[in-house]
């Protein structure tokens, strides 16, 4: 995925998140601000939210652009959560454009979304991938491995390739992970809840830029950041 967002908080409708800001996702799908990799992210979408009293999130994927689908737009005003993840895709050279590779790939109670590109070589066969594409492999390794290990998965496939690129998103409906390997990532703090996102979805100046090789936990308690690089203390 090539901009990613997710949300944690006092309840937000996916259209307040996804569609109105002025430059929200769908903006980035066309014209993002701070992308490194690509410039138009129009091989699909996928928004994933947690409705109250269910566990697991509901997901809505689609390997069209974002700025096509009406029904979302008609939709999106409509539902509100506190807990939503949601991406835009650019295609790697290479992978394939269907529903099933775009973002986010879940498992159990967890969903996750991966901004980057990973040598499919230097990772472990997945039969139970969603697609072949290289983040859903990445995504099947991690949930494997468990979300407790993010941080130590991503330095292990960084380490493998070190051409990779690893920002990766995860939400399970009452807190929020994220990495930061190669590409930006901005987070908002307010009194209604904590966002994280690839680049800011306005000019608030409350965002404040992630520096690189970084883990970042959400609650509800609070945001942490933690540096992944091996010469520093984890
Ligand atoms: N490599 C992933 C894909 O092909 C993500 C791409 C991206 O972040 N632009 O979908």
């Amino acid at each position: 995925m090539c901009r990613h967002l997710a949300w944690l908080g006092q309840p937000r409708t996916l259209a307040a998140l996804v569609l109105d800001p002025p430059s929200s996702l769908l903006v980035q799908s066309h014209a993002p601000r701070r992308q490194r990799y690509g410039t138009v992210n129009a091989d699909g979408w996928g928004v994933g939210f947690w409705a109250d009293g269910r566990p697991e999130p509901a997901r809505w994927r689609s390997a069209q652009p974002l700025w096509g689908s009406a029904s979302f737009a008609s939709v999106a005003p409509a539902i509100s959560a506190r807990c939503v993840l949601a991406a835009v895709r650019s295609a790697t050279v290479g992978m394939p454009i269907e529903e099933a590779a775009a973002a986010p790939f879940t498992d159990g109670r967890w969903l996750l979304s991966h901004n980057g590109r990973v040598d499919r070589a230097v990772l472990p066969p997945a039969r139970d991938a969603e697609s072949v594409v290289d983040s859903a492999l990445l995504a099947a390794l991690v949930f494997s491995r468990g979300m407790a290990a993010l941080g130590e998965t991503v330095r292990e496939v960084g380490a493998a390739d070190p051409a990779a690129r690893l920002n990766l998103l995860a939400a399970d409906g009452t807190r929020l992970l994220a990495t930061t390997w190669g590409d930006t990532l901005s987070v908002l703090t307010t009194d209604e809840g904590t966002a994280l996102a690839s680049e800011p979805w306005d000019d608030d100046p409350r965002w404040a830029d992630v520096p690189d090789r970084t883990l970042v936990e959400v609650t509800l308690d609070g945001l942490t950041q933690t540096s992944l690089d091996a010469s520093e203390p984890a």
